[in-house]
């Protein structure tokens, strides 16, 4: 019924089994009953599937792939694939700490990305071990050279350039345009590298680049690279040692009936364009997937509490919210909803599907067609792995959803649903 529902990966992360939608080989009808809704739903074989297919497809050249924390940042998660010998780039300390609680020795492969990091921050990465800091401005590099003399620890670093170019993503999300926050301008980096070899503590190692995120096409990828393999020939020229180029996230999914190639397909072709700019230049290139690792291996299982309907105009009120998925709230995202239990009719309603939170933008679709369901049916809102849990919060005073991975039809909570005191802990009257 829905093309999300027969999805990318193999074997499938959600599918029906005699009209009841299963997360691999659990009924969710039971996990809901189980563990209450909204409660997200991950399938362990997908995420290891796909990051298996996205570091087969740069075979052909030394790399690492360095899931993007972010994503989907639950310690399980982060587990599973540090088992895989996968790498992690973050973007706090606080994600750092993950990396470390999930995986001890992790840290060795873990880049540090981000516009703001602070002296504790960089003190934290020093002392793990890290493999490269992404640096985003030339004060970032002083105050790393001081943080790293302090401690005497040598720190590797890149600069994050901004390469200029254009990428077809929702404003929000773009990051490699010259008014953006992120990066220094790629013309202005010579100088920056020049500076920071003359810092004893310091290390230059390599070019980093973000362009943006959800960018389904593989050009904008491919035009970045050439920029950076430029300015990676030119340091080398003068003497600079760049061993590492991060290519940093940013692969699409498909969230709606968009044309996309099978996630195998589009790898390959995001490793080629990624891939062709850097032959030669003797760089380990380095990877940081998010949300084409995760997102397609959750759904966010939510329950109807009431149907209404104001002037002919027909509304689901679910028990999830935008506290608990806020990308439509937030970038007007699609996201596929499909009924948990499949009814037997053609009939299709045109709803609004909401939440319970005092905001009109409480929204997960508009308009939508979908076969009927009653008060206390389930919904499965899909691709909801990556930047679902992550952005969660408390507003309306709402603890937040439990976390279930699904393997095989073993599922275990990744994460408790939060309670009222966890929210109210650190508050005094
Ligand atoms: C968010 C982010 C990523 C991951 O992006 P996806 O679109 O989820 O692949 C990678 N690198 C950096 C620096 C990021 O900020």
């Amino acid at each position: 019924m829905s093309k999300s529902a027969v999805p990318e990966g193999r074997p499938p992360a959600f599918v029906y089994r005699h009209e009841v939608l299963h997360c691999e080989r659990a009924p969710l009808p039971d996990l809901a009953q189980k563990h209450g809704t909204p409660l997200y739903v991950y399938s362990a074989t997908t995420i290891r599937d796909r990051y298996r297919t996205f570091d087969r497809a740069f075979r052909g050249f030394p790399h690492t792939v360095c899931y993007s924390v972010k994503a989907n940042p639950n310690l399980a998660l982060l587990k599973m694939l540090a088992g895989l010998r996968c790498g992690f780039d973050v973007v706090s300390g606080g994600e750092l700490q993950r990396v470390q609680h999930a995986a001890r020795k992790a840290a060795r492969r873990v880049v540090f990305s981000g516009v703001g990091k602070t002296a504790e921050e960089m003190d934290a990465a020093l002392r793990a071990g890290i493999l490269m800091f992404n640096v985003e401005s030339e004060s970032e590099m002083a105050a790393l050279a001081e943080r790293s003399a302090r401690l005497k620890k040598r720190a590797r670093l890149a600069f994050r350039v901004n390469p200029d170019v254009p990428a077809e993503t929702h404003p929000y999300i773009a990051t490699g345009l010259h008014q953006h926050k992120f990066g220094v301008p790629i013309d202005a980096a010579r100088r920056l590298y020049e500076r920071a070899a003359r810092e004893k503590w310091l290390e230059v190692a390599g070019v980093s680049v973000h362009i943006g995120s959800q960018i389904t096409s593989v050009e904008p990828f491919g035009a970045a690279m050439e920029r950076v393999a430029e300015l990676v020939r030119a340091l080398q020229s003068h003497g600079h040692c760049i061993r590492y180029v991060d290519a940093g996230g940013g692969l699409g999914i498909r969230y709606d009936a968009q044309e996309l190639p099978e996630f195998a397909e589009h790898v390959k072709a995001f490793a080629k364009a990624v891939t062709r700019p850097l032959r030669g230049l003797g760089v380990h290139l380095l990877l940081e997937p998010g949300r084409s690792i995760v997102g397609p291996a959750g759904a966010l299982l939510v329950r109807v509490l009431y149907r209404k309907s104001n002037n002919g105009k027909s509304f689901l009120v679910v028990d999830g919210a935008m506290n608990d998925l806020i990308r439509p709230a937030l970038y007007g995202a699609h996201h596929e909803i499909v009924p948990v239990v499949r009814p037997h009719v053609e009939e299709r309603d045109i709803v609004d599907v909401v939440g319970p939170i005092c905001e009109t933008g409480d929204f997960f679709a508009r308009d939508r067609a979908l076969p009927p369901v009653e008060e206390g049916g389930l919904l499965a809102i899909l691709d909801t792995g990556a930047y679902g849990m992550s952005i969660t919060s408390n507003y309306n005073t709402r603890p937040r959803a439990a976390e279930v991975l699904v393997e095989g039809k073993r599922a275990r909570v990744i994460r408790k649903r939060e309670t009222l005191e966890d929210l109210l802990r650190g508050e005094v009257q």
